[in-house]
């Protein structure tokens, strides 16, 4: 990663027309990406047009295992958990007494993606042309309030329907090229008095904590940015850690070694950035290497406290349709190592967190411990 590129790409994603400021989306039309949505069963189906999609983080038979089994451990993700906790809608401190009614009513998200990205991962589920941060492929500028209006537009037509839409995320592509538009976004939520509603969720990809500071330095970013995105509690950005060593990231997001030892250096350095601003922050650590993750877990701790060991989720590689063209002839065995490596890594994690807590890994609620990770920070 080259230090010009976030800020080149910046220059692209991001315009002011009018007075008003302006983000490059991504229209999924036509893209592999589109492909693959079409192909998830269990999403909320619909959209406003190409440039927003709507997820279901729980589908229904993942709701109906977690219900019959009360086990944390079947969750693949616990993002509606965040959105709860900070939206004051029900006590997460034990995950199993929230009612299923009001999961429901967190599970679906409204997302859309800016069309940039400062690092080319060789698993990234998006096409490559989607994030080159130019306006082509029927990209086009969107302001935040039209974003916003179209969220509200297609939320109140779900909600007709009895199906809730209280997430909305910002992502990518890299939000952070941009971290502008998580203020807009959640001073326009309030304005519309959806703050206490509708829970913010925005992307990370730990890349340009050193960016912000030479956008800040050459005022073109304000500086007191995140204080004030602090201030809203219906914000989280899940932050995704590419590896657990530098050699373990190089290889999963395609670069060398040196790269490697670079980016893992600059993600550490972004984390820390963002919850010591008070930014509440729920870490991802993608196909680590469960050799190396019970070290870095170690190293993890000195800054943040033990209880970072079950604050950190494992995230599994995908084969999306642009993943399997990357890896061309190699996608099966690299599908079998990603199954090993999670398997592996959640074995690692679970010994950690019995010896450490005396539970098992995900037993512990996130949004339970996350002011206690704030703190540290
Ligand atoms: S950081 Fe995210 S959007 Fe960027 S290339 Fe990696 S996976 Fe894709």
């Amino acid at each position: 990663m080259t230090r010009t590129l976030p800020t080149l790409l910046r220059h692209r994603v991001m315009k002011i027309e009018d007075g008003v400021r302006k983000y490059l989306l991504t229209n999924f039309a036509g893209s592999e990406q589109q492909k693959d949505l079409d192909k998830t069963k269990g999403n909320v189906k619909g959209s406003i047009n190409d440039f927003f999609r709507v997820k279901t983080n729980l589908k229904d038979y993942q709701l109906d295992e977690y219900f019959a089994t009360k086990n944390n451990q079947v969750l693949p993700f616990d993002m509606d958990f965040w959105a709860i906790e900070s939206t004051g809608a029900y006590n997460t401190a034990r995950l199993q007494d929230v009612p299923r009614e009001i999961i429901e009513e967190y599970t679906n998200v409204f997302i859309y993606q800016l069309k940039g990205c400062n690092i080319n991962c060789k698993f990234c589920f998006v096409d490559r042309f989607n994030n080159n941060g130019r306006a082509d492929h029927g990209a086009e500028y969107f302001s935040m309030r039209e974003i916003i209006d179209s969220f509200i537009k297609f939320r109140e037509r779900k909600n007709d329907e009895g199906v809730a839409l209280n997430q909305f995320r910002p992502s990518g592509g890299e939000p952070t090229l941009a971290p502008e538009q998580w203020l807009e976004v959640l001073q326009l939520l309030e304005e519309y008095g959806l703050s206490k509603k509708v829970s913010v969720q925005s992307d990370c990809n730990g890349t340009t904590g050193h960016a912000w500071n030479r956008w800040i330095k050459n005022k073109e970013m304000q500086e007191d940015l995140f204080e004030q995105v602090s201030k809203y509690k219906n914000f989280n950005v899940l932050y995704c850690f590419k590896g657990s060593d530098p050699e373990n990231l190089a290889r999963n997001i395609g670069r060398n070694a040196e790269q490697g030892r670079e980016l893992l250096e600059e993600q550490l350095y972004t984390f820390k950035k963002l919850l010591s601003n008070g930014i509440r922050t729920y870490a991802y650590i993608i196909n680590p290497n469960p050799e190396t993750l019970e070290g870095f877990m170690n190293e993890l701790a000195q800054d943040y406290g033990r209880k970072i060991i079950p604050f950190m989720h494992i995230l599994k590689i995908g084969p999306y349709g642009p993943v399997k063209e990357r890896y061309g002839d190699k996608i099966d065995e690299a599908v079998s190592e990603w199954n090993d490596y999670y398997a592996r890594s959640e074995q690692v994690m679970d010994g950690l967190c019995i010896e450490e807590f005396g539970k098992h890994y995900k037993e512990i609620s996130r949004p339970s411990i996350i002011e206690d990770i704030l703190a540290n920070a």
